[in-house]
C-alpha cells in the first residue's frame, strides 16, 4: 500500500485537499495513507522560527535544514524506512503522466514543499532523491505541486479508482489524449450523441474511441505522436488520418 507524506509549513492546505473526494475515501477504505506535517513542529527555536535570512545576502527569507531534517527523520522512524524523497521544485525535471506511473514503484514517498526563496541546500543533500517541477512557472509555494503530485500518484495505486480502467483508458496513459466523452441527455442543444455510442456495438464504439482519440492527438498535441507506440494497424489508421488533415 502506498503512503506519501508531506511536510509544509502549511499542513491545513494539504490535508483538505488529501482529505477531500476520490484521494479522501481511498484513505477511510484503508488502500492509502497521506500523512501530512507541520514543519514548525520540529524546530528548536523557541520563536518556532522556520526561516532565516540567507548566507551571502539577498532578497527573502531561506528555510531551514533543521527543522525539516528533524521532520523526515521522524517519518522515516514511524515507518521503520527511509521514503523516497521528492522536493518541489520549479528547478527539477517537469512532471509527468509517465513520472506519475514510475513513482507507484515506490511504497513511500516524502514530498518536501518549499516556500520564500526555498530550502537550504544541504538538508536536500540528505534527505533528497528527486527534485519536481510541475511547470517552468514559479509559485509561492510547494504545497499545490506536492498535491498535484500526490493525487496523479494516488490515483494510480490499486483500489483508489473503483476500476483501473478508469486510467488506463484516459489522456495520455498510453501517450495519447483520450476520445470526447458524452453522457445524457442524448441531444442537447440540437447537438446528438454520436450514433455508434448509442449502438451497443462494443467492438465498433472501441475503433471509433481509438480513432478520435489519435485525431485529437494529432490536432492538439502532436508532439506526443513521436513517442507512442502503434501496431501496424493503428499506424496505417494515423497515416490516414495525417494524409486526410494535409488535404484539407
Ligand atoms: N528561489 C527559488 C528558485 O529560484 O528556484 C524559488 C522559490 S519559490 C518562490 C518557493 C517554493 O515554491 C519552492 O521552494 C518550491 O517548493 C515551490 N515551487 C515554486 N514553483 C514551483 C514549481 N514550478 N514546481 C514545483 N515547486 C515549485
Amino acid at each position: 500500500m502506498m503512503r506519501i507524506d508531506i511536510a509544509t509549513l502549511f499542513v491545513d492546505m494539504c490535508q483538505t485537499v488529501m482529505d477531500t473526494s476520490i484521494i479522501g475515501r481511498a484513505q477511510k477504505k484503508g488502500v492509502l495513507t497521506v500523512r501530512c506535517h507541520n514543519i514548525r513542529d520540529y524546530t528548536l527555536s523557541k520563536q518556532a522560527r522556520v526561516d532565516d535570512a540567507p548566507y551571502g545576502g539577498g532578497m527573502g527569507m531561506v528555510m531551514q535544514a533543521d527543522p525539516i531534517y528533524r521532520c523526515w527523520e521522524a517519518v522515516c522512524a514511524d515507518a521503520g524506512s527511509r521514503p523516497y524523497g521528492i522536493y518541489l521544485s520549479p528547478q527539477g525535471k517537469v512532471f509527468t503522466q509517465h513520472k506519475a506511473r514510475e513513482l507507484t514503484k515506490h511504497d513511500h514517498l516524502f514530498l518536501l514543499c518549499g516556500h520564500y526563496e526555498g530550502v537550504d541546500e544541504r538538508v536536500l543533500e540528505e534527505i533528497i532523491d528527486e527534485e519536481i517541477s510541475i511547470g517552468d512557472f514559479v509559485l509561492t509555494g510547494g504545497e499545490l505541486p506536492a498535491l498535484i503530485v500526490a493525487d496523479a500518484v494516488a490515483r494510480l495505486c490499486p483500489g483508489v479508482l473503483s476500476d483501473s480502467v478508469c486510467f488506463e483508458d484516459e489522456s495520455l496513459y498510453r501517450g495519447l489524449l483520450e476520445h470526447p466523452q458524452y453522457s445524457r441527455p442524448a441531444v442537447w442543444h440540437d447537438k446528438a450523441v454520436p450514433d455508434v455510442l448509442l449502438s451497443g456495438d462494443h467492438k465498433k464504439i472501441e475503433e471509433w474511441r481509438f480513432e478520435k482519440s489519435l485525431r485529437r492527438t494529432l490536432r492538439k498535441r502532436p508532439d506526443l505522436l513521436e513517442e507512442v507506440l502503434l501496431n501496424d494497424k493503428e499506424q496505417k489508421l494515423l497515416d490516414k488520418i495525417r494524409a486526410e488533415s494535409e488535404a484539407d
